[in-house]
């Protein structure tokens, strides 16, 4: 047995001066039998015939001719019996690839020796590359899989959170007036249906207010469409600061605006009116200095049409021009 373990170590150092050393096809193919079997460290690297051997070697020296230095981490020698031998062995090997210092380390081979017609050949040969993937204790790339898991779950809520925000933009785009950053009349009437709704389900009543802004015209034509522009801005500041806070505000259109006051009486949203008229003229316009409005109240009454509170709300605000503007008027009918 001694003696059959020395053969062996002298042809397993044979075989990887043949093939890492002097990266000799002919002197390496040599060792195998013509039915050996194995398997290399590429993906197609399976042989199931000495061809497909002479294939695989023939390959990997000329894609690498360089020497192959190597250093025997571990190896171990099994003689099972007078014929035949198993060879493990662990190794480092470094070389130059593609004009670059590669390194390979934990290299693992096996080697089947079967002693045939009193020769040795070798009949099995398993040489695998354990992926920089695997981490310690890991059967398979676990970590690494982890970790690509995580980098991937952090892409995916990267996008959905920039498509929520870019949605939650868009929605709010569509609902808001420009210029004066108030919600548009879209939304207006969005939410004068859904509070008729609600009224004709409820006992709850609502109220609205139509505000115009008095002689804007001529705030135009003294300091120019850009300065009128700026006075839109300003007023809706005004009035977004002295409404109350769950009162929704917007731009009616051109330099009328609406307010639309959820459970309010007509009775409490003329006083709101009456508050937001001396707000207004009160306040020191920047550019125009003193400014007034008027205003028009009307009360939802059950199945009250949408048209019919609007034209009520209008009725009263033509009341208010009327009466010499920089007025409140209530709806005869509320
Ligand atoms: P009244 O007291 O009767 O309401 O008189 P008024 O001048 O305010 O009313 P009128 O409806 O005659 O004029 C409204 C003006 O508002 C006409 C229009 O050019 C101007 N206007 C409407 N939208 C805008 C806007 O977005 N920017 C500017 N600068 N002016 C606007
Ligand atoms: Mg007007
Ligand atoms: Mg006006």
């Amino acid at each position: 047995m001694l003696q059959i373990n020395e053969e062996i170590t002298s042809l397993f150092t044979k075989y990887l001066t043949a093939y890492l050393t002097n990266r000799d096809l002919e002197n390496t193919i040599k060792m195998f039998s013509k039915s050996c079997t194995g398997y290399g460290t590429g993906f197609d690297e399976t042989a199931y015939h000495y061809v497909d051997f002479y294939n695989l070697f023939k390959r990997d020296f000329e894609q690498v001719p360089d020497k192959i230095e190597y250093t025997i981490i571990n190896s171990a020698i099994n003689v099972i019996n007078e014929n035949a031998a198993v060879v493990l062995c662990e190794l480092d090997m470094h070389t130059k690839i593609l004009d670059q210092f590669v390194k390979f380390n934990n290299l693992r081979l096996s080697l089947v020796f079967i002693k045939t017609d009193n020769e040795w050949f070798i009949e099995h040969m398993h040489i695998s590359l354990p992926t920089e993937a695997h981490g310690e204790d890991e059967a398979y790339p676990l970590k690494e899989l982890e970790e690509q898991n995580q980098l991937l779950q952090r892409l995916v809520d990267e996008k959905t959170r920039n498509l929520q925000d870019a949605l939650d933009e868009i929605s709010k785009i569509a609902v808001t007036d420009k210029l004066t950053g108030l919600y548009n009349r879209f939304k207006i009437d969005e939410f004068i249906k859904s509070e008729i709704n609600r009224s004709n389900y409820s006992s709850i009543t609502f109220s609205i207010i139509l505000i115009d802004i008095d002689y804007f015209k001529s705030i135009n034509d003294l300091y120019g469409h850009i300065a009128g522009d700026k006075v839109l801005a300003e007023f809706s500041d005004v009035l977004r600061a002295a409404k109350r806070e769950h009162d929704l505000l917007g731009r009616w259109g051109g330099e009328e605006f609406l307010l639309i006051c959820p459970d309010t009486t007509i009775t409490d949203a003329t006083s709101l009116a009456e508050q937001l008229r001396r707000s207004i003229e009160s306040h020191p316009f920047t550019v125009a200095g003193k400014i007034t409005a008027s205003f028009g109240v009307a009360a939802y009454h059950k199945d009250n049409t949408y048209d019919e509170l609007i034209h009520s709300a209008d009725t009263a605000l033509y009341h208010s021009k009327q009466n010499g503007r920089n007025a409140v008027s209530t709806s005869r009918y509320s």
